[in-house]
């Protein structure tokens, strides 16, 4: 096994943000402690330094052409976007309270729909400081990213400002901001024009003079200065409002004393662009190449990879890609394991799991849920690009040794010897959303059992299939899906085409079995049965599949180890019962049976985990579901509970997020306290506790790209029922859980720890911190 922790990372987010450049670091460091007076002194330390804040403002000036335009300095491009929204919202407002003559107009302001959020939320926030009555609206984009100029030309006459940028910071798309001025100047000569600039910073040449652009925000941070230092353009005829007031430094333009050494720092990113020779920049052709190799790359190492920005409308330093069957979070997760940094959808958002830039260009749903974006600076070397497209190939590589890719056709060079692929056996937790299908697989005898096949998890299913050389013997429903489509149809057709089943899948041919007293059909699987227990009541076409480990044509309760009942018990919640083909009063039966069947341990393995919590038992849910409870200890009659269930069911939340609520939660949800270590308690928990076990829960490509030899034991959250499972004898064993950032390590530690598992901790912050 391979342990690449000792990797150096490869960066490649610079559009979130970049290094400072060493020379610009040094140049920031002698301005702390050499060039550290206050320009606004007048001895010679305070003049030493003014001068160089004037020769960085002159350098500026040069680079963007601004001719007699002013140049500010802020703290960033948020700054310098509030301060242009200000100035051209307090110079526009008299244009509202004193209307010109005719017919009263609804004013708008107007922004690109793929601008960044500073600027919409900027817009709405000063129009409602500054009480004017305008509509925000957004300039729809094509399929490119490009503006539509109509909108444009159509909604300007009434706008009192326009907001575009000149790239964008997800995909790289540029706009043609002289045809851009045309179709605007054309609609509403004196319209206020911002432009964000700060993703063109060193990327496209900027000659300002010559535009009729009034506003133009830049930022230090994404062009190797430091954060918090920042600065905009604005047009000499452009009015202005200064955002901060106090002691008049910047001409009274921006109070606040300066921030000498961001200034020092952008100082030397300014001659190196003014250069024309010995800067650390590339060339825009070099640069074209650098991303040629990088598609090239991922389009050899990921077949199904789709890119999202047309590369003849992006600079050269934005890649944005989807790999069709993977979430953003596991190509993250991926990437970060191979020690590449990349971001999903927008970094300012990373908890929205879609772009809105991809959705307003239109892209379909799953390439914006998807997105990976790519960027570099042009500082980038021709060494770090073969490094970065090495490292993509040893992901990819991972990622088919845990069979979750089939057909990279990458050369893996001899020196890496990942060698990850394990063959499975037993149970695998597949998820797409809060749903899931569930695959058993008898690896002794190449069999598997496929359980609730989501559509969304078809290739996924196929590629295990495949990777794992195993025969499905059935594939089957646990009932009717009404709130998604089941992938069972398509599924069974390439893989069991002559079965003979009923329509969830169930094979007609099948032995009986016998348990206290009564029938149930089964399958056998290698050294395990699956049972057949009809379970009416959230469709008529319920069942229940029981996993247990007697041979013999009998079973009792303890044998069985997992149940597959659907969507009759959920986890904290039972399934609804208000849909045409439901019957609360079946469900109350089903669930006395499925008591009778299970044992209290056997775990309860539903086809929706809303909460994350994998999974669960009848103590556990008997614990904390009062309604479960009173079913299961004869506490309620029929007619109560059907009573009692539709007063749920008709509190149901429909819909989380895209999906539909399939139970009416009646449990508590609270999530117990975990046990968490840091780095140094964890050392010093293991060197004093010898009981202690680490798991490592990342998947197993994350595992074998990056982790420290022998020190853990790999159990992926796709595996978590299964260990959970055959470790319930165990519950007071010492584990601590680690994983990427310490957010799945949690989720399973509290799932863990709900089952009775006393002792389970995490690793809070996981490896990110700790390393
Ligand atoms: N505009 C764009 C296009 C950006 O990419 C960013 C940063 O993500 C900003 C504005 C905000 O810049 P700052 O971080 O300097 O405030």
């Amino acid at each position: 096994m391979s342990n690449h922790n000792e990797l150096t990372q490869i960066y490649l987010d610079a559009n979130a943000t970049t290094p400072v450049l060493p020379e610009a670091a040094s140049a920031a460091m002698t301005a702390m402690q050499t060039l550290f007076g206050n320009p606004s002194s007048s001895h010679i330390t305070g003049l030493k330094a003014k001068d160089l804040m004037e020769q960085t403002r002159r350098r500026a000036q040069t680079l963007l052409g601004t001719g007699k335009g002013k140049l500010i300095f802020t703290s960033g491009a948020t700054e310098g976007i509030q301060t242009s929204i200000l100035s051209a919202l307090i110079a526009a407002k008299p244009l509202i309270t004193a209307p010109l003559k005719g017919a009263a107009k609804n004013y708008c302001v107007l922004y690109g729909a793929t601008e960044h959020k500073a600027v919409p939320e900027s817009l709405k926030h000063w129009l409602s400081v500054l009480d004017i009555a305008a509509e925000v609206v957004a300039i729809p984009v094509d399929e490119y990213g490009i503006l539509d100029h109509e909108f444009i030309s159509q909604h300007a006459a009434n706008a009192l400002m326009i907001c575009t940028m000149a790239v964008n910071n997800e995909t790289g798309v540029f706009q043609d901001l002289q045809l851009l001025e045309q179709t605007i100047r054309t609609a509403n000569p004196n319209i206020f024009w911002m432009v964000d600039c700060v993703q063109a910073l060193g990327k496209i040449q900027l000659d300002l003079q010559k535009t009729t652009i009034d506003y133009a925000p830049f930022s230090g941070h994404k062009l190797y200065a430091p954060k918090g230092i920042g600065f905009v353009y604005i047009r000499d005829s452009a009015p202005f409002t200064p955002f901060i007031a106090g002691g008049g430094q910047e001409s009274g333009l921006r109070s606040g004393t300066e921030n000498l050494p961001g200034m020092a720092a952008l100082n030397v990113i300014f001659d190196m662009l003014l250069r024309t020779s010995n800067s650390a920049f590339c060339d825009s052709q070099t640069l074209h190449n650098y991303r040629n190799q990088l598609a090239q790359t991922l389009t050899d190492c990921f077949p199904r990879v789709v890119f999202n920005n047309s590369f003849n409308h992006s600079v050269a330093t934005t890649l944005n890609f989807a790999v069709q069957g993977f979430s953003s979070k596991e190509i993250m997760d991926l990437f970060d394991a191979a020690n590449i940094r990349v971001s999903s959808g927008s970094a300012c958002s990373s908890k929205v799991t879609r772009s809105f830039v991809l959705d307003a260009m239109g892209l379909p749903a799953w390439q914006s849920e998807s997105a990976i974006r790519m960027s570099f600076g042009p500082a980038i070397t021709q060494a770090e690009v073969d490094a970065a497209c090495q490292r993509i190939k040893f992901a990819s590589q991972a990622l088919t040794q845990s069979c979750m890719l089939l057909d990279a056709s990458n050369d893996i060079n001899a020196n890496n010897d990942i060698s990850n692929k394990v063959a499975l056996d037993g149970l695998l937790q597949l998820r797409f959303g809060a749903s899931c299908t569930w695959v058993y697989v008898d690896q002794a005898n190449k069999q598997a059992l496929i359980i609730d096949p989501l559509p969304e998890l078809q290739q996924r299913l196929d590629t295990l299939l495949q990777c794992q050389e195993l025969k499905p013997i059935a594939i089957i429903d646990t009932h009717g899906h009404a709130d998604h489509q089941s992938g069972r149809e398509v599924l069974a057709n390439r893989y069991l085409p002559e079965q003979d089943c009923d329509i969830l899948g169930w094979p007609y041919l099948t032995q009986t079995i016998n348990h206290a007293g009564e029938q149930f059909d089964a399958i056998k699987i290698g050294k395990v049965q699956l049972i057949k227990v009809p379970t009416p009541g959230h469709t008529s076409d319920s069942i229940s599949l029981i996993l247990h480990t007697s041979a013999d044509d009998k079973f009792d309760n303890n044998s069985a180890k997992y149940a597959f009942c659907g969507d009759t018990i959920l986890m904290g919640s039972l399934g609804r019962t208000n849909f045409d083909s439901s019957s609360s009063a079946a469900l109350f039966h089903s669930l006395k049976l499925l008591k009778r069947t299970i044992s209290s341990n056997t775990l309860i393995c539903a086809s929706h985990d809303y909460n994350n919590e994998f999974t669960t038992h009848m103590n556990a849910e008997m614990a904390r579901n009062p309604l479960l409870n009173a079913v299961l200890n004869e506490q309620i009659t029929e007619s109560d509970f059907i009573a009692r269930k539709a007063q749920l069911d008709s509190h149901l939340v429909d819909e989380v997020g895209s999906e539909i609520m399939c139970g009416a939660y009646v449990g508590s949800c609270d999530k117990s306290a975990i046990k968490e270590y840091d780095a140094n308690s964890l050392n010093i928990a293991m060197n004093t506790n010898t009981a202690l076990r680490i798991i490592d829960i990342r998947e197993p490509h994350e595992y074998a790209l990056n982790h420290s030899q022998g020190a853990s034991q790999n159990v992926p959250l796709t595996r978590l029922v299964q260990f959970i499972q055959e470790h319930q004898h165990q519950k007071q064993q010492p584990w601590v859980l680690i994983c990427r950032s310490g957010s799945r390590s949690l989720v399973a530690a509290q799932a863990m720890h709900r089952l009775g598992f006393s002792q389970v901790a995490h690793l809070k912050g996981g490896y990110a911190l700790s390393a």
